[in-house]
């Protein structure tokens, strides 16, 4: 390791950092000033093997078998813990981000302690089905089903939001009692490591958590879910990944549950309060630089507002303030990488050959000489594009978004359900019977009425087609991280 890099981001195995390899290492970059803080130690196949294998043990020596009460009561204690170490998170989530730190503090590490605190609530107060059958000749048999937990749980996950999306499966994993091997994007690997160190505090036994950091294909993400001794997958991220997992696992038939890309609509009507509207398309087009998968990208908007809709737009686009992550004032932060803004800037050529009109933005930004080695991109807006162009069928991830009229209710909902994608949707309207109507007439898995990105965590989330399979949250949780055991006694 040079000198200023800094420090070493280690994997976590059996309850002990593992001693990093110089010769099985990575940079990490920070995305706003493209500088190298720290090296990553890249686990190879016989570190997941170790971690596979403690996880193993951990279950067989009691964690699967711990009282709900105890694992609600650690997952309580581990919410209070990060609590205290709330500053260490948000700067080590800003550092591999570049996010602005008001960000982090509002919604990634807040969220986290809500994870741990929500599925504490719902471990403890979850039931179980039972069934009385009645039999012939007045008998009765009784039937009730008992969870166990999954097993050893691969959890795989992105760099957009890396602590609130990876505790949203810790939670609830742990509360239902399986041992987890945590692969973090190689774009993140800071705050998945600093909760083995508070979970380790917390007292959750060795071997229940283990991190293995690393890249995807023939690198950490397929040791892991290729590992014959995973009984399920837990993965976000890009759709065509997911894929590639799930073919992965199909050999050994594994559970998996997969929270994938979007290309997410928002349905704007004319009885709309202009103002409220605007407000939520700007959180929902450029929240952490466009880059959540629930952020919309396409906005469809009725005809007689939609100059107001895009002038309104463009001007609070221009209004965002891009800078130094750390400055209280800044809204936007930098892409995670060159590589993603290169991507990025593919669609805006893109969207230039395909006669967009660029309302707003379209380059790359000059912020100063501290952040001229960072990967910014300037907030985006087009009209004249339809659904027939890739910049509006594809998911870019990024803070741009495509304005299309429409004349009625009807077309509004056809254009929004013209995707392949089916993560989530919003719907704009002062009228009540509409707004439930074009919701639940979204084939999504979450759609939202005059709101956006507000979460009731006891809900399913996830999504349909390239969006992914299956759902967590509250019950969903715990249906997927348990297998019931079905009994039945005749009486
Ligand atoms: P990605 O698919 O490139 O990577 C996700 C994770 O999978 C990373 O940890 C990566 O290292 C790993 N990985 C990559 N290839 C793998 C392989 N062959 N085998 C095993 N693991 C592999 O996604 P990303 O670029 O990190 O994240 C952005 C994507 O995530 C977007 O498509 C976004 O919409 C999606 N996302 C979805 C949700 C949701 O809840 N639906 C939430 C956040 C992000």
């Amino acid at each position: 390791m040079t000198a200023e890099t800094g420090r070493w981001i280690r994997n976590f195995v059996a309850g002990q950092f593992v001693e990093p390899d110089e010769n099985r290492s990575f940079d990490k970059t920070d995305p706003a000033t493209g500088r190298v803080f720290a090296r990553v130690h890249e686990a190879d196949r016989d570190l997941v093997d170790r971690a596979v294998s403690a996880a193993r043990r951990a279950l067989h020596d009691g964690w699967a078998t711990t009282p709900v009460r105890e694992r609600a009561a650690l997952l309580r204690r581990a919410a209070d813990r990060i609590e205290e170490r709330f500053e260490e998170f948000v700067a080590a989530e800003v550092a591999d981000t570049g996010k602005p730190v008001t960000q982090a503090r509002e919604l990634d590490v807040a969220r986290a302690l809500t994870n741990f605190r929500t599925f504490a609530d719902v471990v403890a107060a979850a039931g179980q089905e039972s069934f009385l059958t009645d039999l012939a000749g007045g008998r009765q048999a009784l039937n009730y089903a008992v969870r166990k937990p999954l097993g050893v749980v691969a959890v795989v996950v992105p760099w957009n939001l890396p602590l609130l999306l990876l505790t949203w499966k810790v939670a609830p994993a742990l509360a239902c009692g399986n041992a987890l091997v945590v692969k973090p994007s190689e774009e993140t690997p800071a705050t998945a490591t600093l909760l083995a160190e508070v979970l380790a505090e917390v007292g959750l036994p060795a071997g229940v958590y283990n991190v293995v950091h690393g890249f995807g294909g023939d690198s950490a993400g397929e040791y892991v879910t290729s590992h014959p001794g995973i009984d399920g997958v837990t993965f976000t991220g890009s759709s065509a990944t997911g894929s590639h997992v799930m073919k992965t696992v199909a050999p050994r038939v594994r559970p998996v549950s997969f929270e994938l890309g979007g290309k997410n609509a928002a349905v704007v009507f004319d009885d709309v309060d202009i103002d409220e509207a605007l407000a939520g398309l700007t959180r929902s087009v450029f929240t952490n630089t466009g880059q959540v998968c629930l952020c919309t990208e396409r906005v469809y908007v009725q005809r007689s507002v939609f100059a107001d809709v895009a002038e309104g737009l463009a001007e609070r686009a221009r209004g965002l303030r891009l800078g130094d992550p750390l400055d209280e004032r800044t809204t936007t932060g930098p892409l995670i990488s060159q590589t993603h803004r290169n991507k990025v800037l593919s669609y805006f050529e893109l969207a230039e050959q395909a006669g967009a009109k660029v309302l707003t933005g379209g380059g790359v930004p000059q912020l100063g000489p501290g952040l001229a080695g960072g990967s910014w991109i300037e907030p985006t807006l087009w009209t004249g594009l339809t659904n027939a162009d890739r910049p509006v069928r594809e998911e870019i991830f990024g803070p741009v978004a495509a304005l299309i009229p429409f004349d009625t209710e009807a077309e509004a909902i056809a254009l929004a359900n013209d995707t392949e994608y089916g993560l989530a949707a919003s719907v704009w309207t002062n009228d009540l019977r509409r707004g439930h109507r074009v919701a639940q007439s979204m084939n999504v898995g979450m759609a939202w009425v005059n709101t956006w990105f507000l979460r009731d965590l006891r809900s399913p989330f996830g999504g349909v087609g390239l969006s992914g399979i299956g759902r967590e949250g509250g019950e969903s949780s715990l249906h997927f991280y348990t297998e019931p055991t079905n009994v039945c006694v005749q009486l």
